[in-house]
């Protein structure tokens, strides 16, 4: 599977109370690592990344969310969930990614 390009920068700001979300294609990933076992501790962001179109959002793709994400275990014991709002914010090559995902559930939903 597609890796997170190199660099992509996190939000980073002081997480709130809002819970990051997935789209179909990032659920159960973990936001930092990219590693699909053990997802351990439910990922905050912060108030602006969940702030009106936002709001349930993919926080990798900006996608529409259908799940709730998740830090692996190991990103938890090297405490990588303390580093703040774990949202991606230069979409870039992603917003591509989007585009053709939406094309793509377009051409289905016309049978
Ligand atoms: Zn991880
Ligand atoms: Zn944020
Ligand atoms: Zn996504």
């Amino acid at each position: 599977m597609a890796r997170h390009h190199p660099d992509l920068i996190f939000c980073r700001k002081q997480p709130g109370i809002a819970i990051g979300r997935l789209c179909e294609k990032h659920d159960g990933i973990c936001v930092i690592c990219d590693s699909y076992v053990r997802p351990a501790d439910m990922v905050r962001i912060c108030d602006e990344c969940n702030y009106g179109s936002f709001q349930g959002r993919c926080i990798i793709c900006g996608g529409a969310g259908i799940s709730d994400a998740y830090y692996c275990k190991e990103c938890v014991t090297l405490e990588k969930d303390r580093d703040g709002c774990p949202k991606i914010v230069n979409l870039g090559s992603a917003k591509t990614d989007l585009f053709y995902e939406r094309k793509k559930f377009g051409f289905k939903a016309q049978g």
